[in-house]
């Protein structure tokens, strides 16, 4: 294994290409081709980026993908696609990309999707075995996040982790693989009424923050010597992406924001495709 303690940067376009390769090599050992569909309803240019981005990322694993795109759909006019894709057994995955368009309902379109086929692992059903520890598919982003620290052979086994985020795609399951083995940590969920956020970034070994607002941000003052931060948002300014960290004046690992966790959420995604069609 290559040494990584002399870099800053925790790359995550490297750590994508490595999972699409693996995701790639078990690809080819499937008796048919895995197949992703995914939906895009309204005019999101974000969405349209990761959806191109998810396409792209298929090619590149030589899995199959269908995309549909929507103006203005109904909840109905979704659900119907979702219907259909459940019931085709060319189909492995169902990606519904969010967010919607106002007026469709989110909990519907997600508890829809056939729960074996929800390679974002947002199916309340997915979320119940990975609280029991015994997950399907893990979300995406958590499961890219998951990828960095092993790659980069972080050390979390009996280590502080901050996480600032509370929701069901980030904070949530990643607290609870995290505090479990392999990884073993000791973790704090934070999030807006969290008080004195910097004193608790400051004792913990990683941070990882997935806020996302403008006028939040993680500085080299909240993270301690040999700290490690692992940045999930993504905030836009423009065509100017960044996240919550702030890297000016830091010597901590981090990942980037473009380059970080984003491409790692999409090359996990085509993993749960291949993990599907493989009937896992
Ligand atoms: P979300 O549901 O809005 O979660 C934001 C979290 O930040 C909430 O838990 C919120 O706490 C917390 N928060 C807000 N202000 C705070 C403050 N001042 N101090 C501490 N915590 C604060 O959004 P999400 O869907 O989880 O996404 C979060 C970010 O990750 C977004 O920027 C999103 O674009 C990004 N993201 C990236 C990827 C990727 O692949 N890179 C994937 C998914 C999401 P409360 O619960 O108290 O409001």
């Amino acid at each position: 294994m290559p040494h990584f303690y002399s870099m800053k940067i925790l790359n995550g376009n490297t750590v994508a290409e490595h999972i699409l390769k693996s995701a790639k090599n078990q690809a080819r050992q499937c008796s048919i081709q895995p197949c992703l569909a995914v939906l895009l309803a309204g005019d999101d240019p974000a969405s349209e980026v990761y959806v191109r981005r998810k396409h792209l990322a298929c090619e590149k694993a030589n899995v199959k993908s269908i995309n549909v795109k929507l103006e203005d759909p109904t909840t109905e006019e979704i659900l119907d696609y979702v219907q259909r894709w459940n019931d085709d057994d060319e189909i492995h995955g169902i990606l519904v990309q969010l967010p919607l368009p106002a007026g469709v309902d989110k909990n519907k379109i997600i508890t829809a999707v056939s729960p074996r086929k929800d390679v974002d692992g947002f199916h309340p059903e997915n979320l119940g075995l990975l609280a029991c520890n015994e997950p399907r598919y893990l979300p995406c982003t958590v499961a890219g996040v998951l990828e960095i620290l092993k790659y980069y052979e972080i050390p979390t086994v009996g280590r502080d982790v901050v996480i600032i985020n509370r929701s069901n795609v980030v904070g949530v399951p990643l607290a609870m693989l995290m505090a479990r083995p392999p990884y073993n940590s000791t973790v704090s969920i934070c999030h807006e009424h969290t008080i004195d956020l910097e004193s608790k970034c400051q004792k913990a070994d990683i941070i990882v923050t997935a806020v996302g607002r403008p006028e939040f941000k993680i500085t080299s003052g909240h993270v301690k010597p040999g700290g490690v931060v692992i940045d999930v948002a993504i905030k836009r300014n423009g065509k100017k992406i960044t996240g919550d960290f702030e890297a000016a004046g830091s010597s901590c690992l981090y990942t980037p924001v473009p380059g970080g966790v984003g491409p790692c959420t999409v090359s996990c995604l085509i993993q749960n495709v291949v993990t599907s069609a493989r009937g896992n």
